[in-house]
């Protein structure tokens, strides 16, 4: 299984605000594009939920039980789609954790959280591009040190301009 794609965590929540990021950061990845063939992204995300990312069906994505999201991998097995069985077994395997978890969390509440991330990660790209210049550099150099350091500087600008 692929543990912990972004580093560091293990099963407890961890709330990262990155450039490109929002508050839904894989915690356990069951699934990934283009792994075993898989045409599903899969994870447990950090705001209490199983997400199908990027999901190719449709526009939901949150599931807030493993059996919710066991129907909806069946979906995409209908539609052809490769889902990968040990996707299947392993969310199987971690069904009683995952729902236990997943049941601490209000899912309007971490929508709402969501949306407000997003919503700050816009307007901080807008300060980024808009007047320090920057040009993203495109999704495959994430990593980029200026990426981030254009990211600081406007977070900054934000940050300042929201508490005065
Ligand atoms: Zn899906």
């Amino acid at each position: 299984m692929d543990l912990n794609p972004l580093g560091g965590g293990g099963r407890p929540p961890r709330i990262r605000d990155t450039p490109s990021g929002t508050l839904y950061v894989p915690v356990v990845a069951y699934a990934r594009f283009g792994s075993d063939d898989s045409d599903v992204y899969v994870f447990l995300a950090t705001s209490g939920h199983l997400e199908c990312c990027a999901c190719l069906l449709g526009d939901k994505w949150d599931f807030h039980t493993t059996d919710e999201m066991l129907g909806h991998l069946d979906e995409h097995r209908a539609a052809g789609h490769c889902v990968p069985q040990g996707c299947i077994d392993a969310l199987v395997e971690d069904k009683a954790e995952n729902d236990q978890w997943i049941a601490r969390y209000d899912p309007a509440e971490e929508r709402r959280k969501h949306d407000e991330a997003n919503r700050r990660r816009k307007e901080i790209w807008k300060i980024a591009e808009q007047e320090l210049g920057y040009v993203h550099p495109g999704p495959e150099k994430f990593d980029a040190p200026e990426y981030f350091a254009a990211w600081e500087q406007a977070s900054q600008i934000y940050e300042e301009r929201a508490s005065s």
